[in-house]
């Protein structure tokens, strides 16, 4: 397997039921273990990593409105779940050895760094991985949205969007054996088509700046850094 890195500085999204392994709700702790690896394999590489996790493991907004709370607040208590999210994933990365910082939309001095745009990107140059938390720091918003956002002040090449299937189908491939795996799916074509890749907002913040979404496993072992490395099956929004 090639070792060279197609991608100097990247954006890995992920959800928080990511974390949750098998369980269903919270945090699995070999769970963030195992991704933490599959991270510490492309930092290995020498790649600058971002990465926004979400918070739907813990909390979140449309959920807790649904139960008859403001819905602002319900969004504020979202992003506070992602902050718990990125503490538990750079205790895990710190374990093996990575050096992190959490970097907080909602400035929390005793529990992380605030969001200095400046600041994050001299991290990712000492070869830190940033941890977005907090979204964008708004309701209404998405982990989703935060991570375009990210990526794009921190001109990552693209935003990895880790999930359980290796890419973006015409139909859900775990109801249908026929389903379509595409290579390849224009910004237009997952919006008109609805196809759940990441929300409208989040597409259309990457369409209008260019910015490829690659739609990947997390499940597949080895499955990040291959795709750095040029190698396995994805797909290619852009
Ligand atoms: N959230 C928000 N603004 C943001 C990002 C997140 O209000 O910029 C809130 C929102 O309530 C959301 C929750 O945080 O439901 C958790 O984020 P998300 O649903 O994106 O998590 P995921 O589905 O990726 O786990």
């Amino acid at each position: 397997a090639s070792e060279t890195a197609t991608y100097r500085r990247v954006m890995l999204k992920i959800s928080g039921e990511a974390l949750m392994g098998e369980t269903q709700f919270g945090l699995h702790p070999p769970t963030v273990e195992r991704i933490a690896r599959e991270v510490k394999s492309v930092h290995d590489m020498g790649v600058e990593i971002c990465m926004v996790i979400g918070g739907g493991n813990i909390f979140r907004g449309l959920q807790g409105s649904a139960q008859g709370m403001e819905r602002t607040t319900a969004d504020y208590m979202g992003m506070l779940a992602t902050v718990m999210n990125a503490l538990a994933m750079q205790s895990a990365l710190e374990g093996q050895g990575i050096h992190t910082r959490v970097i907080s939309a909602i400035p929390m001095d005793q529990v992380c760094e605030p969001y200095i745009r400046r600041r994050a990107v001299r991290h990712l140059e000492k070869k830190r991985v940033c941890i977005f938390a907090a979204g964008t720091g708004n309701p209404y918003f998405t982990t989703d949205t935060a991570a375009t956002l990210r990526a794009n002040e921190m001109s990552c090449e693209a935003i990895f969007k880790g999930t359980k299937v290796d890419g973006v189908y015409d139909k859900d491939p775990k109801k249908h054996a026929d389903a379509k795996r595409y290579e390849n799916v224009s910004y237009d074509e997952v919006l008109q088509q609805h196809l759940g890749v990441m929300d409208a907002s989040a597409i259309a913040l990457a369409r209008d700046n260019h910015l490829p979404i690659i739609v990947f496993s997390l499940d597949e072992p080895g499955g990040f850094k291959g795709i750095l490395a040029g190698e396995g099956t994805y797909t290619k929004v852009h």
